[in-house]
């Protein structure tokens, strides 16, 4: 093996969390850092020409080659998990920027709540109203904590939207329930679409507070506080699985890479797979790693940090035999413990009879109302816990992914009367999606599979999951919600969401996986603490939505990102001066 000259930081992933660590250390301090991406080099000039649906929406082009490495799922542990062939439920991102390159931008905090859910559920329900099977924790770190670090990641993606609570004062037309801002959104709300329009309408005749969807595409020509300047969206509707041609979507190569090209003490090394992280005697030595040339490679650091995304986290952890996995039948155990998904349906699907306008869009052009999250409504009526966002998001639709949805009434699903009705729909569809909080269950977990392997030889990791009656009784209420505002928009016919039933992974669910390396209070209950560093490893960060005890119900990015700038500052400000267990 090739052992290579040490430097003083070495990160394993190129996304979001992986490229901002960098920036932070290479821009503030004088440490030498490598990032270590194992996907392709890439830049923001790439996509300039690349509006290909087949390839990128279908095909899939910017994701983890499924050929080289994928996970194996299985719902419960009696059963035997089998690998997942063809991506369906989620989209692993691959190459420099990660899956911050084709993300939508959907931008949210997350509630007060959602910090201490373990205690706010105690509190408000009683203990006995949880799930007998529940893993819930509290997070040990409040919203009151993180609001500069929401501040800061906002302003750097430039995220536009509408605030609805700023320090304190409710403001209508923004999010009513969200906690206190201190600050309004760094750029205003996108322009609405017409199908956000009407659900906007619809949802305030019902009484319901409708606001823009917060989203990291930028509305209007931005420069953020570190200087970097892109252009407003213009609504092209290749956004979600696609680059933005124009640099208007926030994504790590035109909002971070522009600070680390050309510094002397950044490198970033393309095609490099890490397969295992090396420590001894309680301290990481380096990583090791396969080289786009297929040497093996061994990078030492006097500090590792992991940014490879919730599973790549939690299988690189186990791989590398840091920390004792999880064992569900004991309880015992932390490395893999916690795995959330999100719960996202489309809610209800409406037929209009009229043009929608729906070629038009960016991945998170909308509406949303908040009157359903958390504890915004009486649960008297609702027989689960928690809650999440009703939306129409108008990400532009596209000829092959959105074509061929019909209205139950219309009897054919093949011929001429099909291609006739498919036509005319095509332009008269409108969705309002559901997105809601998945509940942390002791049997939901990830370990290494003992029969698959990856091309390389290594185990691949296994997915025990599945939904529980809570998350199935929160799609159905949300449906039914759902239908009444297609109902109040004019829609002529409707189709609910048939319903959760299995965890099923040909559907597409989002990208937004949680947990296998959860931070908490101690080491008996977490991976990591509360700055992402490993309890055990006190030189090893685990980076990303790895950490989150449990999935709250909005999108994950927006929070996984401010929790790395928390990091940043407690490495550069504390750790640095004295290497140990921060605290
Ligand atoms: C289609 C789509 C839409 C989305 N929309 C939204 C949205 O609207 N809002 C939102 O909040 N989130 C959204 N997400 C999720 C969001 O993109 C992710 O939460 C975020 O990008 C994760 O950042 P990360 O840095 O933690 O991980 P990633 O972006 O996944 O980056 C990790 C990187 O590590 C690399 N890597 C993995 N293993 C290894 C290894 N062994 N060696 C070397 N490198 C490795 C990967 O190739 C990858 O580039 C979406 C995701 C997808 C796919
Ligand atoms: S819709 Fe806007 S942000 Fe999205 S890719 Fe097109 S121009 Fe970029």
């Amino acid at each position: 093996m090739k052992r290579l000259a040490p430097v003083d930081a070495v990160i394993v992933g190129g996304g979001w969390n992986g490229l901002l660590m960098a920036s932070e250390l290479t821009r503030r301090t004088g440490l030498s850092v490598v990032v270590l991406e194992r996907g392709e080099a890439r830049k923001t000039q790439d996509y300039a020409a690349g509006m290909d649906e087949l390839d990128y929406g279908i095909r899939l082009r910017m994701m983890q080659a499924i050929r080289d490495e994928t996970v194996t799922l299985r719902h419960q542990t009696r059963e035997r998990a089998l690998p997942i062939r063809q991506y369906g439920s989620f989209l692993p991102g691959s190459g420099v920027g990660g899956a911050g390159e084709h993300w939508s931008g959907i931008s949210y905090r997350y509630q007060p709540r959602d910090f201490r859910l373990l205690s706010h559920l105690c509190e408000k329900y009683g203990a006995r109203s949880l799930p007998p099977d529940h893993a819930l924790a509290d997070w040990p770190v409040t919203y009151d904590e993180l609001e500069p670090y929401y501040d800061r990641t906002e302003k750097m993606m430039g995220v536009s939207g509408k605030a609805g609570n700023l320090r304190g004062k409710r403001i209508e037309g923004g999010n009513i329930f969200e906690g206190p801002r201190s600050a309004e959104y760094p750029t205003p709300p996108m322009k609405s679409p017409y199908l956000a329009a009407l659900f906007g309408e619809a949802a305030r005749k019902l009484g319901y507070h409708p606001y823009p969807l917060p989203a990291a595409t930028t509305s209007v020509d931005y420069t953020n506080p570190d200087g970097v300047s892109r252009a407003g969206c213009s609504f092209c509707g290749y956004c979600e699985r696609f680059g933005c041609m124009i640099g208007a979507k926030s994504q790590p190569t035109n909002t971070l890479m522009p600070l680390l090209r050309g510094k002397k003490k950044f490198e970033l090394r393309a095609g490099a797979w890490v397969r295992r992280i090396i420590a001894k005697d309680g301290q990481a030595q380096g990583v090791n790693y396969v080289d786009s040339k297929g040497e093996e490679v061994f990078q030492p650091a006097t500090m590792v940090f992991l940014a490879s995304w919730t599973l790549n986290n939690t299988r690189l952890l186990l791989l590398s035999q840091i920390g004792e996995p999880y064992d569900p039948a004991s309880g015992k155990g932390v490395v893999g413990r916690g795995l959330t998904h999100q719960v996202s349906t489309a809610a209800a699907t409406a037929f209009f009879d009229k043009p929608l306008n729906r070629f038009m869009g960016a991945g998170s052009a909308g509406t949303a109302i908040g009157d359903f999250d958390g504890d915004a409504f009486d649960h008297a009526e609702a027989n689960f816990l928690g809650g999440g966002t009703l939306y129409t998001v108008c990400y532009g639709f596209r000829p092959m992914a959105n074509f061929g949805v019909v209205p139950a009434s219309v009897r054919s699903r093949w011929g001429r009367e099909w291609k006739k009705s498919a036509l005319e729909f095509y332009d008269r569809t409108g969705r309002i999606s559901f997105y809601g909080e998945h509940l942390a269950y002791r049997q939901n977990y990830m370990d290494l599979d003992p029969t698959y392997k990856d091309h390389l030889g290594d185990p691949l990791l296994r997915l025990t999951l599945d939904w529980q009656d809570n998350e199935r009784r929160m799609a159905s209420f949300m449906s039914g919600k759902a239908v009444e505002i297609a109902r109040a928009m004019g829609a002529q016919e409707i189709t609910r969401f048939p319903g959760l039933g299995r965890y099923d992974t040909t559907r597409y669910q989002s990208t937004h996986l949680q947990g296998g390396a959860i931070m908490g209070a101690n080491e008996t209950e977490s991976v990591v603490n509360w700055y992402l560093q490993h309890w055990r490893v006190p030189n090893l960060f685990v980076l990303g939505a790895s950490a989150f005890p449990q999935n709250p119900s909005g999108n994950p990015t927006l929070t996984a990102v401010a929790l790395t700038y928390r990091t940043a500052d407690a490495v550069i400000d504390r750790y640095l001066k004295h290497p140990g267990t921060l605290v």
